[in-house]
């Protein structure tokens, strides 16, 4: 077990130097890879911080130099890097590479090993997905897994506090811009692995979400399950079809930080504002948002907390505290 382990990382090692090679040292890694990547803004530096690299449009390149180096396709395909299929003749089979002609993000665990990949299609195509993964193996299970988590563990501790976004680019982004401490949950829906991940490093998460539809749908389900975690939430919401990537790099890192700490929200008023402008003057809809409200802070493992959430929630939305309270017993006698 141990070994096979081992095993795995080590190929996926291989295939994360052999995508970067790819990328920096052949033709078309430099005129396809290398040019997507500056066209979004990323500098040497990140792009080597990030270990990117590029796969190239052909069937077996990694299978090829992979064999040549010794790496059976068994462990291949264990790691999640080759596919097998059934040929034309009965009983044969083909193998090839799962990535090709993408650029590649590998994925790290906390202390920095390879343990799977992300791979995005470069031009937009309705057929293909815009982002491929690895498939979960023995050394990755996705919903473990935070993207960026090494890169910035130590930030995460000196800042106390992690931005928590949703994609593979927002991290990068940011990072270039000089905000490291970020990680995604790329891919998946927030896990409660992926909140108990950060709490070995900072209690205070900053969700920063994307400015459409799935994103605050993403960042309502997000903060209940911080909440619960025991850990402190608060959410920044971004300009419709904006994300951090976009904004930072549109902004700059000084004005990023900027709007952060002017938009913030505590989750009583990011709950009670993105629900509420639907529910307009409707006393019955303001109702059950209040409700909601209330559906979060009993979630909160810590009953002193809990008292300070029902006040402030009593402040801000002009409802009476002890009606708030009841309300929380009841929904969690209900729950019982
Ligand atoms: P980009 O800026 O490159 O278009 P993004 O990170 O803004 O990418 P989103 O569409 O906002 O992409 O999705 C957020 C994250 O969700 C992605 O970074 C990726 O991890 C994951 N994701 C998106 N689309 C897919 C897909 N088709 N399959 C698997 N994962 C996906
Ligand atoms: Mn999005
Ligand atoms: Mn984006
Ligand atoms: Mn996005």
């Amino acid at each position: 077990r141990q070994n096979e382990r081992e095993s795995l990382f080590i190929v996926l090692n291989f295939a994360k130097t052999f995508f970067q090679n790819t990328l920096l040292k052949s033709d078309e890694g430099q005129s396809i890879g290398l040019s997507y990547f500056r066209e979004r803004g990323f500098t040497n530096p990140t792009i080597e911080a990030f270990e990117l690299g590029y796969s190239v449009d052909q069937w077996d390149a990694l299978m090829q130099e992979a064999e040549k180096r010794g790496y059976n396709r068994a462990l291949l395909e264990k790691a999640g890097l080759i596919l097998t299929r059934e040929g034309n003749a009965p009983g044969q089979v083909k193998q090839y590479d799962r990535f090709r002609g993408r650029v590649m993000f590998p994925i790290h665990n906390v202390s920095g090993r390879v343990i799977a990949f992300g791979a995005r299609i470069l031009k937009t195509d309705k057929n293909q997905p815009k982002y491929l993964n690895s498939p979960e193996t023995e050394v990755y299970h996705k919903s473990q897994v935070l993207y960026g988590i090494s890169q910035a563990k130590q930030t995460i501790r000196q800042e106390d506090n992690c931005f928590l976004t949703e994609g593979y680019t927002d991290v990068i982004s940011l990072y270039q811009a000089g905000i490291k401490n970020v990680v995604a949950s790329s891919g998946t829906s927030l896990t409660m692995e992926q909140i108990r991940l950060i709490s070995r490093f900072t209690q205070n998460v900053t969700m920063l979400y994307d400015g459409d539809a799935a994103g605050i749908k993403a960042a309502l389900r997000g903060v209940d399950m911080v909440l619960e975690e025991g850990l402190n939430v608060s959410i920044v919401t971004f300009p419709d079809n904006e994300d951090p990537d976009s904004y930072v790099r549109r902004v700059g890192g000084e004005a990023f930080k900027t709007y952060i700490k002017n938009n913030a929200l505590d989750f009583i008023r990011f709950k009670a504002e993105t629900l509420l402008r639907d529910a307009g003057e409707n006393p019955f809809r303001k109702a059950e948002v209040i409700a909601e409200v209330v559906e979060s802070i009993i979630k909160i493992p810590d009953p002193l907390k809990r008292q300070i959430f029902f006040r402030n929630t009593a402040q801000q939305l002009n409802v009476d505290e002890q009606t708030l309270i009841s309300e929380g017993n009841r929904l969690i006698r209900k729950q019982h």
